[in-house]
This record gives C-alpha cells, sequence and structure tokens, in this order.
C-alpha cells in the first residue's frame, strides 16, 4: 500500500527529530496494513525545498526515529519516483516498510503535476492518505494521486480521527458550542470567525486577535497588536453575533506590558482603556474567572490559539487557566477539540494534551477546515 503521511518533522542541527509527535500519529496506521498481511511504501515531504536535493531535507534523516518507533527496519528510495524508488516498491514483500525520498525534491510535486503523480502511483496498489497536515494542499501525492487510484484509496486511521473531530465540532454538536478563538494572525483567523459566528453558540475571542476588536468597539488599547485595515470585518463580525443571537465574551482586563519581552513591567488594565505605548500580553484575572466559567459551562468545544503571549512565563497565565477549564469541561463529558499551530504547543506546555477529547495535528489544514472551505486532500477520497 502506498500510503501519504506528514513526517514534516523539526530536525536539530544535527539532523536529529526533536518532536517527533506526526511520526508517531502515523504508527496505527501502518501497523494496521502490516498486521492485515500487507506492505507498506511511504511518501512525504519534509520541509521546503528549493532546488531539489539538499542533505538537510532527506527524509533519510528520520529513519533511525522512524525504525525506533516501528520496532523495524525500514528501507530508503533515494528518488520517490523512477527506478530507485520501483527497484525497492516492487520487491516489497508483506510485512515490509519502505520510505521514499522527499516529495518536494521534484518541483511537480507542489504543482499537483498529474504525470508525476502517475510515477508516483505506480509505487503501489491502493493509496491510502494519511496526511492530514496537508489535505489543505491540491498537491501531486495528496490530490491528484487519487485519480489512479478510483476504486482502491482509502483514509488512513490519523485521517479518519481528525475529519471525525471536527465534523463532531462542526456537524451536529452538543450545546451549547463554544469556540475559542486566540492567538495573533488577526487577518487569517477573522475568516475562521466570519464562518464560525453563525455557527457557535459562545465565542470567546482572546489573545492577541481581541485588541482588534477592542478599537471596532471604539476602546482604547494603546501599543497592543492590532490590525487596522481587519477593523471593519471586526465590526462586522460583532454586529453579525448580535443578529444572530452568538454570546461574545472579550476580555474585560489585559496584562499590559511596557514593551514586548519576559521580563518588562506590568499592570493590569481594563481592555479598553490602556495607556499609550503599553500592550496587552495576556488575559486579566477578571477575563481568565470570566472565560473559565464559559468554558466549563459549554458542552462542545473548539480551542485555537492562545489567551496570551505564553512562551513569557509573565503571560502565560490565561492560556493555562483556560486550558484547565478545558480539562475540567472535558472531565464534566464535554468534547473538546484543540488544535491548530500554537494550540497544540500551548496545550502541551500546560501539560494537559492527554486531558482534553482530540488534539489535532493539522495546523493550516485544520485553520482552513474551520473557515468552511473544502480541502483538497479530502475531497478527492470523498
Ligand atoms: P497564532 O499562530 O495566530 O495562533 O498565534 C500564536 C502567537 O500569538 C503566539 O506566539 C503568542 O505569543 C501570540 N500572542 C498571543 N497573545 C498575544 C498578544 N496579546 N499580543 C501579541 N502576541 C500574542
Amino acid at each position: 500500500m502506498l500510503v501519504r503521511v506528514d513526517f514534516n518533522v523539526p530536525l536539530d542541527n544535527s539532523l536529529n527529530v526533536t518532536d517527533d509527535t506526526r511520526i508517531r500519529r502515523a504508527i496505527p496506521t501502518i501497523k494496521t496494513i502490516l498486521k492485515a498481511g500487507g506492505s507498506v511504501v511511504l511518501m512525504s515531504h519534509l520541509g521546503r525545498p528549493k532546488d531539489g536535493y539538499s542533505d538537510k531535507l532527506s527524509l533519510k534523516n528520520i529513519i533511525p526515529c522512524l525504525e525506533n518507533l516501528l520496532g523495524l527496519p525500514v528501507l530508503f528510495a533515494s528518488n520517490c519516483v523512477g527506478d530507485d524508488a520501483l527497484d525497492i516498491t516492487q520487491t516489497l514483500k508483506p510485512g515490509q516498510v519502505a520510505l521514499l525520498e522527499n516529495l518536494r525534491f521534484h518541483d511537480e510535486e507542489k504543482e499537483g503535476d498529474e504525470f508525476f503523480a502517475g510515477q508516483l502511483a505506480e509505487n503501489g496498489d491502493l493509496y491510502v492518505n494519511d496526511a492530514f497536515g496537508t489535505a489543505h494542499r491540491s498537491h501531486a501525492s495528496t490530490a491528484i494521486i487519487a485519480r489512479f487510484f478510483p476504486e482502491d484509496s482509502a483514509f488512513g486511521e490519523l485521517m479518519a480521527a481528525e475529519i471525525t473531530a471536527l465534523s463532531r465540532v462542526m456537524t451536529d454538536p452538543a450545546s451549547p458550542l463554544l469556540a475559542i478563538i486566540g492567538g495573533a494572525k488577526v487577518s487569517s483567523k477573522l475568516a475562521i470567525l466570519e464562518n464560525l459566528v453563525e455557527k457557535v453558540d459562545r465565542l470567546i475571542i482572546g489573545g492577541g486577535m481581541a485588541y482588534t476588536f477592542v478599537l471596532a468597539m471604539g476602546g482604547r488599547v494603546g501599543a497592543s497588536l492590532i490590525e487596522q485595515e481587519m477593523v471593519d470585518r471586526a465590526r462586522a463580525i460583532l454586529e453579525k453575533a448580535t443578529s444572530c443571537g452568538t454570546s461574545i465574551h472579550l476580555p474585560v482586563d489585559s496584562i499590559c506590558a511596557d514593551n514586548f519581552s519576559a521580563d518588562a513591567s506590568t499592570e493590569i488594565c481594563s481592555t479598553d482603556s490602556i495607556r499609550d505605548g503599553w500592550m496587552g500580553l495576556d488575559i486579566g484575572p477578571e477575563s481568565c474567572a470570566e472565560f473559565a466559567e464559559v468554558v466549563k459551562s459549554s458542552k462542545t468545544i473548539l480551542w485555537n490559539g492562545p489567551m496570551g503571549v505564553f512562551e513569557f512565563e509573565a503571560f502565560a497565565k490565561g492560556t493555562f487557566v483556560v486550558a484547565n477549564a478545558l480539562k475540567d469541561a472535558t472531565e464534566g463529558g464535554a468534547y473538546t477539540l484543540v488544535g491548530g499551530g500554537d494550540s497544540v504547543a500551548a496545550i502541551n506546555a500546560a501539560n494537559l494534551s492527554d486531558d482534553v477529547s482530540y488534539v489535532s495535528t493539522g495546523g493550516g489544514a485544520m485553520l482552513e477546515y474551520l473557515e468552511g472551505k473544502v480541502l483538497p486532500g479530502i475531497a478527492a477520497l470523498s
């Protein structure tokens, strides 16, 4: 079976894998296939190669980690297409695992080239897509390749779990449904809020996102993170919330700092009257208490984006309070889904990733799903 996985893992300067989460999450699908008597050909991208091959971005670097997690030797093809690949993949025996070299050493991968997808397809009799992290890309190995397996393709276990988790929140959730959106990418997350505002019962907007909204309501936000050109869109979201009965929770108070640093001077102030030159870097104590209450009384909760600059201890409290409230809500029977880049780092930093219902592996893919977009990697197999 030819399996598209997401082995796009971080490597240190000695080319050791520093976070093996993505590899670990692909292991169940590989083991299921092996147990059923199949052999597995794995393909993935790693990083963003510019001009073809580079030693640093070779997938051979991850083999020790993969072999260790699988407990099996892994054969390696130094090219993902052509004879180097076929010599290995066409002689693979049941129970064996092979890994193909980085797909993005060929520009055709990102271009979604059909001929290249056909060459990749020669490496297996069946196609499995287990790479949720790249499901929002219409690349040769994630979407186009499905044309070569009209009857013989499937989602892998990770992909299936991701889709199940997201649809549990977006289709027919237990109410009240709460979305918590924080972080700093205001413009890209406004698209999510525009889609979610009509679907959820409650919306918490925290982190750097909040200040553009406070500004839209006429507040003074000092030097806090804002995107001026997004103010009108933020105002429209607030108006839509009122018209469709969605309750919006913005932080009433903030931990403000006199500069963006771990050891800045701080003071607690109302979020709508921050002094000139000062910036809100975390939600304040009143907001913590309010947000925790809202979380604990919700039945389905989606969380994307930290409540503050949690990388600095002085501004991590709001994020950890919300993470702990999610834990309590989960224990009380709520369904809790955390996902998208830094939210995963935040829940890991709070040591609570095992205490929520599901932690998504997809950053961009999850965000696009929440925007209401159709993901090509999912559509190709649906
Ligand atoms: P995102 O990728 O959009 O989820 O943003 C995550 C980043 O937002 C983290 O690195 C946080 O440090 C940052 N962040 C959270 N709250 C704030 C804030 N109030 N001001 C500036 N950056 C923030």
